[in-house]
C-alpha cells in the first residue's frame, strides 16, 4: 500500500490501527500455488494463529485455502468463518485428550504429536483417521526460539521412536491418513528443508493408507530491503520433483499440503501509530508513540526488526530515532533507527505486521487492543471495532469486600 492510502486510512479510523492489504496476501497465495502447480493435489492450510480475523479467514477461504488451527477456539473460529470441517487440520502441542476428541466430534482432522496420546486415541477411537507429526531433528532455521524441529524441541514424535508408532498403530487397529512435519519459522536453506522432506517420506512408507503428506511451514519473509526470504519458486520446482517420484513409489496420488502463516499475511500488513512526544536526550531521540508491546510485542519478544516509515512526512531528512512505547517498562520497537524527521503528531508505520501482531496484542496497563483494517480493491473495511472501557471492565467480577 502507499503511504498516501496509509494516511487517509489513518486519518478515518484513528490509531492505533492495524491495516491488511488484502491484494498481498491473494498474491502470496498465489505465488505459492503457482509454485506447486505441477502438484495434481495441493493444499495450503493457512495457519490462523498468525492473524485470525474472521475476514481475513474469509479472504483465504474464498482463494480455496484451508485452515491450520492449534486449538479447539481456532477450529471453532475457523467453522464460524465458513470453512468445511474437512478443510480444516487441527494440530496442537501439549493439549488434553478431551480437547482433541471435541475437534475430532466437529469432524476436522486430527493431528497428534505424542505418543501417549496417540495411543489413548487410537484405542479410543480407532476409525478416526489421524495424522501424525514427526519430528525429523532438523534446524531448518537461525533462531532457537522458532525451530521447532530440533533434539530438544517439543514439538512432535522423533523419529527415532517410529518403532512405537508403529507399534500402536498395529496394536489399536487405527488409521494413519497423514505425516506432518513442521519445523519452525525461517526456513533459510532450501537444501535442508528437502533433507527433512526425505525423512517425512522415508516415514511415510511404513503407512499404507495414506491420504496426505504435510509439510509445515517456516517460509522466510523479508522483513527489509535485501533480506534474503524462501525462494519459494525453487522450492517448488525441487520438492515438487521429489513428490512427484515418491507418490510412483508409493503407488497413490497424495495431497501435498502446506501450512504457512507468516509467508501468507506478514507482508499484508501495516501497523500505523501516532508519534505522541518527541524526546531528545543526551545519547539519541526518542520518538514515544501512541501504542506499545501491549499491541506488538515481536520487536521485544524476538528481536523482530520490524521497518517503520514516516508516512506524515515521508520526503523529510532522515535522522536517527529510537521509537518507544508507552508502556511503563522497557518498550522498545527500534533502536538507532534511521526514519525521515518526525514531528509529534506524525504517523509511523510498521511493516511486517499481518502474522503474530495483532494476535498477540493484550490489554497490559488497561490500554485498549487496536482496531483493524482490511484494505480490499481500493476500499478501507473495518473488521474490528476499536475496544472501549466496557471490553476492560467485561468479565470481571466486583465483589464486595
Ligand atoms: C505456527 C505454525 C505454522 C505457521 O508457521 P509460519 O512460520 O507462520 O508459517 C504452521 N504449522 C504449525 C503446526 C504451526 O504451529
Amino acid at each position: 500500500m502507499e503511504s498516501n492510502q496509509l494516511l487517509s486510512v489513518a486519518e478515518e479510523f484513528g490509531c492505533p490501527l492495524y491495516v491488511y492489504d488484502a491484494a498481498k496476501i491473494q498474491s502470496q497465495y498465489n505465488r505459492l500455488t503457482n509454485a506447486f502447480s505441477k502438484v495434481e493435489k495441493l493444499r495450503i492450510n493457512y495457519a490462523c494463529k498468525a492473524l485470525s480475523n474472521l475476514s481475513v479467514l474469509k479472504l483465504l477461504k474464498k482463494m480455496g485455502s484451508g485452515l491450520d488451527t492449534v486449538s479447539i477456539q481456532e477450529v471453532q473460529l475457523g467453522l464460524h468463518a465458513g470453512f468445511s470441517p474437512d478443510m480444516i487440520i487441527y494440530t496442537p502441542n501439549g493439549v488434553s485428550l478431551d480437547e482433541i476428541e471435541e475437534a475430532a466430534t466437529l469432524g476436522v482432522q486430527i493431528n497428534i504429536d505424542n505418543l501417549s496420546i496417540l495411543e489413548q486415541f487410537g484405542a479410543k477411537h480407532p476409525n478416526i483417521p489421524v495424522c501424525i507429526r514427526i519430528n525429523p531433528h532438523v534446524m531448518a532455521g537461525g533462531n532457537s526460539n522458532i525451530s521447532v524441529g530440533h533434539i530438544d524441541s517439543k514439538f512432535g514424535i522423533s523419529i527415532h521412536q517410529l518403532p512405537h508408532i508403529l507399534r500402536i498403530v498395529e496394536n489399536t487397529k487405527m488409521h494413519i491418513n497423514g505425516i506432518h512435519m513442521h519445523t519452525g519459522s525461517d526456513i533459510l536453506d532450501i537444501e535442508v528443508f528437502l533433507y527433512a522432506a526425505e525423512i517425512l517420506f522415508d516415514t511415510a512408507k511404513h503407512f499404507k493408507d495414506l491420504d496426505f503428506l504435510d509439510f509445515g511451514s517456516g517460509f522466510k519473509v523479508p522483513y527489509k530491503k535485501g533480506d534474503i526470504e524462501t525462494n519459494v519458486e525453487e522450492m517448488g520446482k525441487k520438492l515438487t520433483k521429489r513428490f512427484l517420484a515418491f507418490e510412483k513409489e508409493y503407488g497413490r496420488e497424495l495431497t501435498l499440503a502446506f501450512e504457512p502463516g507468516k509467508f501468507l499475511v506478514s507482508e499484508s500488513g501495516y501497523f500505523l501509530a501516532k508519534v505522541n512526544v518527541v524526546k531528545q536526550t543526551t545519547s539519541t531521540v526518542f520518538a514515544g508513540v501512541d501504542s506499545g508491546f501491549n499491541h506488538l510485542i515481536r520487536p521485544m519478544l524476538y528481536g523482530s526488526e520490524h521497518h517503520i516509515e514516516n508516512i506524515s512526512h515521508p520526503k523529510g531528512k532522515e535522522r536517527f530515532y529510537s521509537v518507544v512505547g508507552y508502556i511503563c517498562e522497557t518498550d522498545t520497537f527500534a533502536t538507532n533507527r534511521r526514519i525521515t524527521e518526525i514531528k509529534e503528531g506524525d504517523i509511523l508505520s510498521f511493516r511486517n505486521a499481518g502474522a503474530y501482531c495483532f494476535t498477540m496484542a493484550s490489554n497490559y496497563n488497561s490500554r485498549f487492543k487496536p482496531a483493524e483494517v482490511l484494505w480490499h480493491e481500493g476500499k478501507a473495511h473495518l473488521i474490528r471495532q476499536r475496544e472501549t472501557f466496557d471490553d476492560i471492565l467485561r468479565n470481571q467480577v466486583e465483589v464486595e469486600l
